[in-house]
């Protein structure tokens, strides 16, 4: 069992300040894999001091020395990938490829991402070319807390601490305490590569503990949050206080418009996309709204394509997808697809209960359900499982009217072959993105999400800005 007790700090890995272990768990086994510490107060508040101290002169290093250092921890990062993947396949149990790849690959990415916006980004604009003694400063909004969730860590991770660094802000990283090995990776990649002690500290700890400790605490300027609309909520107020910036990405329930003219792999698609990682996805598409002329084939293609989904443990090579997070998640998973049945859900793929053949580890059947009603829990609540609820619709307004009936608004699809059609109705979308005719968004554009799914923007130009303040000067001699 690893040995994971100690934070970084001020650029040295330190003891807790109180002895508080928490076992975590390896998802695929049900055994501990590694004991870390949940952190206190004290903990809190040696590490926020530490990024106070170091915030005046990292807010002033020249931004080629912060250029330099994003690139020397992406060939860190890359140095150690084989650790990241491990890492992240025994903490949440994604498969050991598709951790490489995905999981892994999705950090390395963003890391290049903002090398180019980085690069570009000027951070002393001129208000217009006729006011030449007005200067618009772009500046770090200060000691920022960085709280992430435990479903694609590296991706959350890097997409935060990443841009603040190249803003100019000093942080404190607590990850999930579900999945905080990964994280502990990065920490080690940051030291190698050469971050100044104080910039970036990690604290392990839960919610209520290290959690609500740093939203609340008056010496951190900013919040940048991933995870449960309920934790983003209880964020918010515990941040009022001190009225700091909060930013947050929280949870999902995104429609899959598939029309009658769409591709004939759409819909196939849209059921592997739903079903990787395990159904962890903020942004998966768990919600297929199908035309009613091809409703019926587009049930038994889904039906078929799920059962023909293998699961397996996340130490195993191969394409499978791997156990769901914890027992926590693996029981709300099991209760949601009970009350699936029990309100009255067509089931066709899946079920309750674990896979013929599993039983240890939180491994769930891939499920779908057909003539899912927009009263019924699984079309409102997310299930953040291998899950899919499938429900006909009659014409495009009634499509945008189921897909926009929910209290999130993060990523809908579309599927038509009819141009103006697609555009049309991706217009009236109320989400953050929308991705059409299976074409992933290009690197660079921003993730984020509309009403309850959050209000900050990650990637690109728009998740440097999210950790920048803007100074307004006049009498700038220029
Ligand atoms: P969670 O909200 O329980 O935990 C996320 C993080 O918040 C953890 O580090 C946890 O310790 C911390 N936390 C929990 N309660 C807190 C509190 N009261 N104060 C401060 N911190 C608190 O979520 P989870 O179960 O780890 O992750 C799953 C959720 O994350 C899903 O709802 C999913 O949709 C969402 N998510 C959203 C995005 C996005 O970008 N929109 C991406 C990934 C996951």
């Amino acid at each position: 069992m690893l040995d994971k007790r100690l934070f970084y700090i001020n650029g040295s890995w330190v003891e807790p300040e109180l002895s508080n272990d928490f076992d975590v768990i390896d998802p695929s086994t049900e055994e501990t894999c590694a004991v870390i510490s949940l952190g206190s107060q004290a903990d809190t508040n040696k590490a926020v001091a530490a990024a106070r101290a170091s915030f005046e002169s990292w807010m002033f290093t020249p931004k080629n020395e912060r250029l330099q250092l994003i690139e020397s921890i992406l060939e860190e990062y890359q140095k150690r990938a084989e650790d990241m993947a491990n890492a992240i396949s025994l903490e949440m149990g994604a498969p050991i490829e598709m951790a490489r790849q995905q999981q892994v690959g999705t950090g390395l990415n963003h890391i290049k991402g903002f090398i180019n916006v980085f690069k570009d980004f000027n951070f002393d604009q001129n208000l217009n070319e006729n006011t030449p003694n007005d200067k618009i400063l772009y500046e770090p909004v200060g000691v920022c807390g960085l709280i992430t969730p435990w479903n694609w860590p590296m991706n959350q991770v890097t997409l935060k601490a990443i841009p603040a660094i190249a803003a100019g802000c000093t942080m404190i990283l607590k990850p999930s305490e579900v999945a905080p090995l990964s994280s502990i990776v990065f920490s080690e990649i940051l030291h190698e590569a050469g971050c100044p002690a104080g910039v970036f500290n990690m604290v392990n700890g839960d919610g209520v503990g290290v959690g609500s400790q740093l939203s609340a605490h008056p010496d951190v300027d900013m919040i940048s949050f991933t995870g449960s609309t309920r934790a983003g909520i209880a964020i918010s107020k515990a941040a009022a206080d001190t009225l700091k910036r909060v930013t947050l990405e929280l949870g999902g329930k995104g429609a899959n418009l598939i029309f009658a003219d769409a591709n004939e792999k759409a819909i196939k698609n849209g059921v592997l996309r739903v079903m990787n990682n395990s159904g962890q996805s903020c942004n998966a598409p768990t919600r297929m709204i199908v035309e009613e002329s091809i409703y019926e084939k587009a049930v038994s293609i889904a039906a078929e394509v799920a059962e023909s989904i293998k699961v397996s443990s996340g130490h195993e090579t191969g394409r499978h997808i791997g156990p769901v997070v914890s027992e926590v998640q693996f029981d709300k998973i099991q209760n949601l697809i009970n009350k699936g049945v029990e309100e009255g859900a067509k089931l066709v793929a899946g079920g309750p209960g674990r896979p013929e053949g599993l039983n240890r580890g939180y491994y769930v059947k891939p499920t779908v359900f057909a003539d899912v009603t927009q009263n019924m829990t699984i079309y409102n609540e997310e299930i953040f499982g291998p899950v899919l609820s499938i429900m006909p619709f009659t014409n495009e307004d009634h499509a945008v009217e189921l897909a926009n009936d929910t209290d999130y608004g993060l990523t809908n699809y579309v599927q038509s072959e009819d141009n103006e059609k697609r555009n049309r109705v991706a217009r009236r979308l109320r989400s953050g993105m929308v991705e059409m005719n299976g074409l992933p968004r290009s690197s660079g554009s921003p993730f984020g999400g509309y009403k309850q799914s959050g209000n900050g923007r990650e990637g690109g130009i728009w998740g440097l800005e999210d950790f920048l303040e803007v100074k307004s000067v006049s009498g700038w001699s220029s």
